[in-house]
C-alpha cells in the first residue's frame, strides 16, 4: 500500500493509538487507518473510557496540502472533510472504503482538541453545515471589521461582551436604542 502524500513510498504497519492499528509513512509522518478498525476502536471507545480534560493549544502544524488525494486501499479519489472548531486542517475520507487518512500532526491536533472521540462525526452532514455556518460568521465580523476598522471593532466587541453578562443588559440595550435619549 502506497503513501496517497508521497506516492511512491510505502506504508508501513504502526499503531495510532492503543487498540488501532494504523499504517505509516516514513518520510511525510501521515497515517492511514483502514474503516473497519477505525470502527471497532470507535465502538470500544464509546462504550469504554472517554478522554475528558482542558482543551490544549498546540504548537504543532499539519503539513496537509490541498490537492485530492487517492484512497491507498482502493485508489478512489477522497473526500476532504474539514474538522473546523478552530483547527485549520481537512481530513481526507474514502466514500468508497471508508479508511481515513491522516497528515502529520493531524491526529495529535485533534487528540488535543477533545475532539478524538468524535472523529466519526466530523464527516456527518450537520458536523459539517456547522463548520460552514462557522466560516460564514468569521466572514461577515471580517468584513464588519474592515468596514469600522480594527480599533473600533475591538471596542464594540468589549462593549458587547460587557453587555453580555450585565445583570440590566435589557435596560442598557434599550437606552442604546431609544432615539430620545
Ligand atoms: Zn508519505
Ligand atoms: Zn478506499
Amino acid at each position: 500500500m502506497n503513501c496517497p502524500v508521497c506516492q511512491t513510498r510505502t506504508l508501513a504497519t504502526h499503531s495510532l493509538d492503543q487498540d488501532l492499528a494504523s499504517w505509516r509513512c516514513d518520510s511525510c509522518q501521515g497515517q492511514w487507518i483502514n474503516s473497519f478498525q477505525f470502527s471497532k476502536w470507535i465502538e470500544q471507545h464509546r462504550f469504554g473510557h472517554r478522554v475528558e480534560g482542558p482543551v490544549q493549544t498546540f504548537e504543532l502544524a499539519s503539513n496537509e496540502t490541498k490537492s485530492a488525494k487517492v484512497c491507498p486501499e482502493c485508489s478512489r479519489i477522497m473526500t476532504k472533510f474539514k474538522v473546523g472548531n478552530s483547527l485549520p486542517f481537512s481530513l481526507d475520507r474514502c466514500g468508497n472504503c471508508g479508511g481515513i487518512w491522516f497528515d502529520k500532526n493531524e491526529w495529535e491536533m485533534l487528540q488535543g482538541s477533545n475532539l478524538r472521540d468524535e472523529i466519526h462525526l466530523i464527516f456527518s452532514a450537520a458536523w459539517q453545515h456547522r463548520v460552514r455556518h462557522e466560516e460564514q460568521v468569521r466572514h461577515l465580523e471580517e468584513l464588519f471589521k474592515e468596514r469600522v476598522g480594527e480599533a473600533d471593532f475591538a471596542e464594540i466587541k468589549r462593549i458587547r461582551e460587557w453587555l453580555k453578562k450585565h445583570p440590566h443588559r435589557q435596560e442598557l440595550y434599550g437606552y442604546l436604542n431609544n432615539p430620545e435619549f
